[in-house]
């Protein structure tokens, strides 16, 4: 198999925008493009068989931080909204958006640290790890991800004789 290009925010082969949110994600690095139908490896994805489960995942010290932001971020906006109202009669808008959008996300981050906390999340990472040493156990595929780079541990590839 030959050598898949890398894609940088972009597909290699047809240019076209790879839709990305900035956070490492995991599963398969080789990911194919919607358009061209074209194979490439996209290194935001991490293939936890070699990378391990990185510890960030269950960091609920990063969650508590983030969370008080965006809890101070709601308190204010919304005080601010509940303030133009009263004395206003108008909603102003950007303060309305930021409380609307902030409360879902504190309860997105709590709901995540509750996930760390019963072992939940323990458990669905496991499970990611399980597939991706399932997909490492295909020995072309494993081939494909030593040739892109990537630190392969030798019990996924197929044994070489070099004489
Ligand atoms: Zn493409």
């Amino acid at each position: 198999m030959e050598t898949l290009k890398k894609a940088h925010g972009v597909c290699p082969y047809c240019g076209k925008g790879i839709p990305s949110n900035g956070q490492m994600q995991f599963g398969s690095p080789v990911q194919t493009c919607k358009r061209c139908k074209k194979q490439y490896v996209d290194t935001s994805y991490q293939e936890l068989a070699i990378s391990g489960i990185p510890d960030a995942v269950f960091s609920v010290k990063n969650r508590l931080k983030l969370l008080t932001l965006l809890g101070v971020i709601f308190v204010v906006a919304a005080g601010l909204t509940v303030q133009c109202i009263v004395t206003q009669g108008s909603v102003p808008v950007k303060g309305f958006i930021a409380s609307v959008l902030t409360l879902p996300m504190c309860v997105y981050v709590l709901w995540d640290i509750l996930q760390i906390k019963t072992g939940r999340k323990l458990k669905k990472m496991e499970r990611k790890r399980e597939e991706s040493e399932a997909r490492l156990s295909d020995p072309v595929y494993a081939q494909t991800l030593h040739d892109a780079g990537y630190a392969v541990p030798e019990r996924f590839l197929r044994q070489r004789y070099d004489l």
